[in-house]
Parts: structure tokens; C-alpha cells; sequence
């Protein structure tokens, strides 16, 4: 049995993962990634697959992070038909994160149409929601630590990655003519010591790894989020204004809301209302109580209820347009997270146009803030930013939290290697930036005496021959 690796994203960028593995005549897609971010990697979306879809027999999912799902329903639309085995709570996920990506598709479809970008033909999406319902009914979500036969000749097993909810490692066993050998993909690693998420399990054998590098050359410094958030939030009290963060829907939205709540238990933070007002963030919120075995937040059944801290009393989630306009009424301090975390669209909008003016309220920022993008510019202290057409001055106070990624440093991505018994034959190190890659397989190389490759964009490499 031969077995062969190629690499259709996440070569030397973070985004568009897709690992194709072709096992003798046996195809099998590991993550099925869109490409975001510069225009030259989103135009890769739209260029036509070195393989034909409807070849290939089974796709794996290690999360639900739109760089690792997003070209599912294009992949579908293309042919193919197999199962998407991922874990149960990536499923559950996937529905939230597919049918949001196809509506912007169809969006932007729509607007490159009005705005006569195509004068002939009428701009096709990418995909549709309906590609992306199709989606759904192919996908199969096991718990974690148990094997799942993909074929006759390969099986997996999941395992905590703790990056995001339902985040996972894979382990693929092949079982050759004469030798089984394993492959372990790292997927998107999580933090070791996260309050939410779990650190990632430990694995101690491969024989071939496939490593994420986001940070691969950063060392994030220790940093004490709750001494942070006690100074902004009692400021912003203070000032008796509004506290408006923008914060990813999937993660950051509920990392927040834990440490609010547990800062206003201990009294460090005045208890206020917490307004969560992100349709997604709501239904994702809702997959943190039913998925309580992915995080360690506590969830209890009180006679067919769950419960979490998502459900005490100064909560609110602000499920239609009425309630999140209502917001704008309240001249006394609250807290109000909405998405986009970088501010470039989505309900947030409404929010930091009536806010910014403001000289009482405050705009926090509790991620990486994009070149380019709304909230790096407020961040960097434009005195104003254009938001639905009009320049809107920035008179509010703007803050910043660190430590709430949710991807490990180098120093953990290291610890994590450190684990396994011996050196794998080969390391290929993806999803990195290209100076991030290298820097961390020129690190292991050093520090572990490992063999490393740091793959390009569309390379394929022979992993075994005739086992
Ligand atoms: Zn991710």
C-alpha cells in the first residue's frame, strides 16, 4: 500500500485548510478550509480543485472554525457525496457556521450584482444555503476517543484540541499489506491553561505529524485577564456609560461572559446587565449547554432544563432586532458584546455608531484587530471611522483586554511535541504564516532534532511506499 499526502491549503498561510490523503486508489480530505484574508488566497476559493470532488470517499473535520468547514458546501456542489465525520458538537456547529457563511456568499453575490461589478452575467456565490444544507446531511459527529472505520484500510480516532468548542486532534491508523502506521494532524491547537476549555490531550506516537504553526514564532506573554477586566469595567462604570465589546461570536463571546460573571460573583465588578446581541452567539451559547462535555463551565439538569452561568439573572440575550435597537435607549452602565469582533460588520455596527460619539462610554476590544479592518483603526485612535456610509466621530474611551486567544503559543505548541515517545519519520508544519512555519520547524529541528518540512501551497509528498 502506498500512501501519499498533498497539501490544498494551509501551506504557508493560516487559512484554507485541506489535507488530502490518497491511500492506493482511496481518497480521503482531512479539514475542508476556505481561504480568507488577502485577496490572492480568497481568490483560491474559486480556482477548480486538482482533484474532483466526487472522487474523493470521505472527508474528516477537526473543528468548526470557517477556515477548517467553509469549502464543504462548494465541495458538495462540486460532487461530492460522502460522509463528513467530525465530532458530535463540530456538527452541531457546523449547522450555526455553514448557514451564516452561505447567507454572506449570497450576499456578496448580490451586491458585486448591484453594484455592476458584473455586467453581463449575474455574479454567482460561491456556494448556496442550499449547498450548504446539503452539507448538513452528510455529516456524522462520534464523541471523542473513539475509533471511527473511514475504510477497509483507515480508522480514527478524536481527542481534545481545546481551541474552540468540539475542537479535536486526529488520530489515523492505516493499515497496510504488512505494516500499520499512524498520522496525527494537529488541527488548531487550544490554550494549556484556558478557565473554559480544557488544555489539549496528550499524544505520544505518529509516525507521521502534521503540526499548526499560528504561533509558531510568538510567545504570549503571561498576562492576568481578570485583573484587566476589573480596571476597564469599574472605569467604564465610573464614567456611568455603556461597555461595548466587539467579540467573535464562536468562543470569545462566551470566554467573556464567564469572566464577567465570575468577577461580578466576587463582587470585584458592580453586577450589570450583560446584553449578548449576536444571533450566533446565541445559538452557539446554547451548544455550550448541550455539549457540557467539551468545556468546563458547569452546566446542571434541573428537570429537563440545563442551566449554566449563561442563564443567571443580569444576562440578557437579545434575540431580534427590537431588543438590540431598545440598547441604544439605555443611558447607564452596561455591557453590551456583539459580533464582528473586528468590527467589519454585523450588529456591532449599530452599536459603535451610537457609541463612539459618546463621551461616558467605552469600546473594548478583546482580540487581534486586522490591518485594514474598522477596529484597528479605532484601536489606533482615528478620531473618526465611516460606518453605514457616514463618518462617525470617536469620543468614547477605547480599550484593549490581552489573553483571550485561543490558539497556543509556541511554548505550548512545543510542550505538546515534547509528549510524544519518539521523533515521527516526518513533521510537516502548516497553518502558519510562512515566517511563522519556518521559524517553528527550524525550532523543533533544533530543539527536538526532529525532520521537518514546511510544505507549499499544492505539494504532494509520498509518506510510505509498500506497507
Ligand atoms: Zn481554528
Amino acid at each position: 500500500m502506498d500512501v501519499k499526502i498533498k497539501f490544498l491549503g494551509a501551506a504557508r498561510s493560516v487559512t484554507g485548510s485541506k489535507y488530502l490523503l490518497e491511500i492506493d486508489h482511496q481518497k480521503i480530505l482531512l479539514d475542508c478550509g476556505l481561504f480568507q484574508g488577502r485577496k490572492e488566497l480568497r481568490l483560491r476559493n474559486w480556482d477548480k480543485l486538482p482533484i474532483d470532488p466526487a472522487e474523493i470517499d470521505v472527508v474528516v473535520i477537526t473543528h468548526g472554525h470557517i477556515d477548517h468547514i467553509g469549502y464543504l458546501p462548494r465541495l458538495v456542489k462540486d460532487g461530492f457525496s460522502g460522509k463528513i465525520i467530525c465530532t458530535d458538537a463540530t456538527e452541531d456547529l457546523m449547522k450555526i457556521m455553514l448557514m451564516d457563511a452561505a447567507k454572506l456568499q449570497e450576499e456578496e453575490a448580490l451586491f458585486a450584482f448591484k453594484r455592476g461589478y458584473s455586467k453581463h452575467n449575474k455574479p454567482e456565490p460561491l456556494f448556496s444555503t442550499e449547498d450548504a444544507k446539503l452539507v448538513l446531511t452528510l455529516a456524522e459527529g462520534h464523541p471523542l476517543k473513539q475509533e471511527v472505520k473511514l475504510t477497509d484500510r483507515a480508522s480514527i480516532k478524536f481527542y481534545n484540541a481545546g481551541h474552540i468548542l468540539g475542537s479535536a486532534f486526529v488520530e489515523m491508523k492505516l493499515r497496510g499489506d504488512r505494516q500499520e502506521k499512524t498520522i496525527v494532524f494537529s488541527g488548531d491547537l487550544g490554550r494549556f491553561q484556558d478557565p473554559v476549555m480544557y488544555a489539549p490531550d496528550v499524544i505520544e506516537q505518529a509516525d507521521v505529524l502534521v503540526v499548526e504553526s499560528t504561533y509558531g514564532n510568538k510567545v504570549n506573554p503571561q498576562v492576568d485577564v481578570e485583573e484587566q477586566l476589573t480596571k476597564i469595567v469599574n472605569e467604564a462604570c465610573d464614567s456611568n456609560g455603556a461597555l461595548v465589546i466587539p467579540a467573535f461570536a464562536l468562543g470569545r463571546t462566551q470566554s467573556l461572559v464567564y469572566y464577567l460573571n465570575k468577577l461580578m460573583t466576587a463582587g470585584s465588578i458592580p453586577t450589570i446587565p450583560i446584553y449578548i446581541d449576536s444571533p450566533m452567539a446565541i445559538n452557539v451559547t446554547d451548544l455550550y449547554e448541550r455539549h457540557a462535555e467539551h468545556h468546563k463551565i458547569k452546566v446542571t439538569n434541573q428537570g429537563g432544563q440545563l442551566i449554566s452561568i449563561f442563564d443567571s439573572p443580569q444576562i440578557h440575550f437579545c434575540r431580534t432586532r427590537e431588543s438590540s435597537k431598545a440598547l441604544n435607549e439605555i443611558k447607564k452602565p452596561i455591557i453590551i458584546i456583539s459580533a464582528s469582533g473586528m468590527a467589519t460588520g454585523g450588529r456591532i455596527l449599530h452599536h459603535l455608531a451610537h457609541r463612539l460619539p459618546r463621551s461616558t462610554d467605552t469600546v473594548l476590544f478583546a482580540g487581534y484587530q486586522a490591518e485594514g479592518s474598522r477596529g484597528r483603526d479605532i484601536l489606533e485612535g482615528e478620531k473618526s471611522v465611516k460606518i453605514f456610509g457616514e463618518q462617525v466621530p470617536v469620543n468614547c474611551h477605547v480599550r484593549e483586554v490581552h489573553g483571550l486567544s485561543a490558539h497556543a503559543d509556541q511554548t505550548e505548541l512545543l510542550e505538546w511535541l515534547a509528549n510524544f515517545k519518539k521523533a515521527p519519520k516526518m513533521t510537516f508544519i502548516t497553518h502558519g504564516e510562512v515566517e511563522s512555519a519556518m521559524a517553528f520547524s527550524k525550532l523543533i529541528e533544533e530543539k527536538m532534532g526532529w525532520r521537518t518540512q514546511v510544505p507549499e501551497y499544492l505539494e504532494s509528498v509520498t509518506l510510505f511506499e509498500g506497507i
